[in-house]
């Protein structure tokens, strides 16, 4: 099969010709149709973080495709079925975190594209128990930005607890971002969207954003305060700068919510500021298995949109800068 792999971080990622994986006991094969290509996999590539992954590795986890073989212990029923392969591709099952709902704090969780290969390739293995069923009438090509960016944004604007009426500004309108606007307005929000090209916000208008903000041109923090602050700023940009400007721009009683990772990450919290104005900073880490089932639901029915750009695996390298240089109008996705 073919299959991208990070080699090092210096580097262009390869494209290699490797064995097709045979499930473990617990796995299924999945042959992947559609795989996303999200900013984590550039971070991952690039060795961004402080926890890094094991070379080589195949990122992606924005797959989905249709099961093809069990390992011993899984039901053959699957086989056949179509699935999703997001980040949480493991939790250990019996921790607090893993029977209180709150999966995806598991201290003993793999991520894949990350700590196990992922679906960045022709094929991959995926323990059956974390792969969700993607519905009929979700198609794969859609079904593979939700499985990242929309379990992500979904769940963000879920920990930030909006309420109709309240305002939400949006911080980044990528891959993340372009659904992040849509579940913010489904929950009632009036959604500021801020980004830093005109095309962006052009999508985010599109797609329902109520006001927009060109950062490159136009200071987010005095145009987001002079409309009387935000309830909920959600921050998806890769850049600590952003979160300076996201918790400026909250209003009493505010929730910044983070959920870009940049590589060097940090910013200035004023204690006096954060105290007076009773605000809060709530870290955002994808969604459960529940969380993309919903999102799944939501599609289906016809209350988002997904945009896409289908690239194949070949350009992956040329679609990571395009993806940095803020070209892509929304998500990349690799068709297979
Ligand atoms: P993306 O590159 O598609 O989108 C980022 C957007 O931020 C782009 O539209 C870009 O133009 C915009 N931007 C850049 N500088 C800006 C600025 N100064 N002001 C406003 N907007 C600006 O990336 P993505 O795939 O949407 O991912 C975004 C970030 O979220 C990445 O750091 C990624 O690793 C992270 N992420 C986190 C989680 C999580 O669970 N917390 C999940 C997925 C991705
Ligand atoms: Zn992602
Ligand atoms: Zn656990």
């Amino acid at each position: 099969m073919r299959a991208s792999v990070v080699t090092a971080f210096d580097r262009n990622v390869d494209i290699q010709n490797l064995p097709v994986p045979t499930p473990g006991p617990d796995q299924v094969l999945v042959r992947i149709e559609a795989s996303g290509l999200c900013h984590t996999d550039i971070h991952a590539a690039r060795g961004d973080w402080p926890v890094l992954p094991s070379l080589p590795f195949t990122p992606g986890h924005e797959g989905v495709g249709i099961v093809e073989a069990v390992g011993e212990s899984v039901d053959n029923a699957l086989i056949g079925d179509r699935v999703a392969l997001p980040w949480f591709g493991f939790g250990c099952g019996h921790c607090g975190y893993c029977i209180d709902g709150r999966e995806t704090l598991c201290e003993s969780q793999r991520n894949t594209g990350y700590s196990m290969d992922g679906a960045l390739a022709e094929y991959a293995v995926a323990d059956a128990r974390y792969v969700v069923a993607v519905p009929d009438g979700v198609s794969a090509r859609d079904a593979a930005p939700l499985t990242c960016a929309g379990v992500t944004t979904y769940k963000a604007v879920k920990v930030a607890q909006v309420v109709p009426t309240e305002r939400v500004a949006v911080f980044g309108i990528g891959g993340l971002g372009h659904l992040a606007v849509q579940y913010a307005k489904i929950v009632g929000g009036f959604v500021t969207a801020v980004d830093i090209t005109d095309e962006k916000l052009s999508l985010a208008s599109e797609l329902g954003a109520d006001h927009v903000v060109n950062a490159a041109i136009t200071d987010p923090v005095a145009e987001i305060q002079a409309r009387g602050g935000a309830d909920v700023a959600i921050v998806l940009a890769a850049s600590s700068a952003v979160f300076a400007q996201a918790f400026q721009s909250l209003r009493r009683g505010g929730r910044l919510i983070c959920v870009g990772l940049p590589k060097e990450g940090a910013f200035e919290v004023p204690i006096f500021e954060t105290v007076l104005k009773g605000l809060s900073i709530i870290g955002s880490i994808v969604g459960t298995r529940q969380d993309l089932r919903e999102v799944f639901a939501l599609h289906a029915a016809g209350r988002t949109r997904v945009l896409s750009e289908l690239r194949s695996l070949e350009d992956i390298n040329e679609a990571m800068t395009d993806v940095l240089d803020g070209q892509v109008p929304a998500r990349v996705v690799i068709q297979f």
